[in-house]
């Protein structure tokens, strides 16, 4: 039987394990996925010694950031995006790969199918705001980023060659075709990060807060007709990722989908 875990610290509640079962019992595969809690202390010995009886290891907050030069062979996207989502073997090799880039680009596209030289605006510079600008840069979309933090944009737009944007209230949103949420605004509070006269039906908007997923910055978003886009949509997307890298197979995206709301 194959063994594979998610890791984090605290590793409270996560969709995980019920997600990549979902998808061993469609595929009838024999493995079991268990949470299991990582002290940040601890991950150099876990990731050398315990790592050894899985297969494969989803990584969650507070690791993918300290994974980095613990793993011995890192993905492009891990390396741009600075963060590893994802371990699996090769061999003897521990390799480390972030997923969250494709998740959200399924995510988007479930939308919009073709991103490129769309005009899309982030909002966030953390890890979540990284992963979703590689991944739209990769399928040619145009992309400037807004943050809180100013410093932290020019950052990151200088990290990815893209364009940093120092105040909302300066920007044309009809220069824009989608406009993401990569904030933690909005997870458990009614908030949002822009003005709700600053969405128009032309826009399609993506949330990637998953509690809840109905948020203000969505709902905004739907009251001016904007096509919306929820974080789950991400969450399965990343796990789908995870499971055509572990198994070798694609999972029908709806399997995951449901287990998400069990
Ligand atoms: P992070 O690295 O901690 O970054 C948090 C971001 O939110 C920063 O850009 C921060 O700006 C901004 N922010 C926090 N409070 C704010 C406020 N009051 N006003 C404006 N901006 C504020 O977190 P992360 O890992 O990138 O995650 C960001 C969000 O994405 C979280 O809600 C997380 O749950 C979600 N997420 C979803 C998925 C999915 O699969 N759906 C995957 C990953 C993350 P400063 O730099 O100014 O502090």
């Amino acid at each position: 039987m194959k063994k594979f875990a998610v890791i984090g610290h605290p590793i409270g509640h996560t969709k995980s394990p019920v997600l990549h079962e979902a998808g061993f019992i469609e595929l009838e595969i024999d493995a079991t996925f268990e949470a299991v809690e990582v002290a940040p202390g601890d991950l150099a010995s876990w990731v050398n010694g315990e790592f050894r009886n899985y297969h494969g290891v989803a990584v969650t907050i507070p690791h993918k950031e300290a994974l980095l030069p613990l793993v011995q062979k890192l993905s492009p996207a891990a390396e741009a995006i600075g963060a590893v989502n994802t371990l699996y073997w090769e061999e003897d090799v521990i390799c480390g790969t972030n997923t969250d880039c494709l998740g959200a680009l399924r995510a988007i596209q479930s939308e919009l199918p073709v991103l490129e030289g769309k005009k899309v605006l982030v909002l966030g510079a953390g890890g979540a705001a990284r992963a979703v600008v590689f991944a739209l840069k990769t399928a040619g979309a145009v992309t400037a980023i807004w943050n809180r933090t100013t410093d932290k944009a020019i950052k990151l737009a200088a990290d990815f060659e893209i364009d940093p944007v120092e105040s909302l209230s300066s920007l044309n949103p009809d220069n824009f075709d989608v406009i993401i949420n990569a904030t933690s605004v909005g997870l458990r509070e009614w908030k949002s990060v822009l003005p709700a006269d600053f969405w128009s039906p032309h826009h399609v908007a993506f949330d990637m807060v998953y509690d809840p997923l109905e948020t203000k910055f969505l709902s905004d978003a739907a009251e001016a007709e904007a096509p919306c886009v929820t974080g789950d949509k991400m969450l399965v997307g990343q796990a789908l990722e995870q499971f055509k890298l572990w198994h070798g197979v694609e999972l029908e995206p709806e399997v995951m989908g449901t287990a998400f709301f069990q």
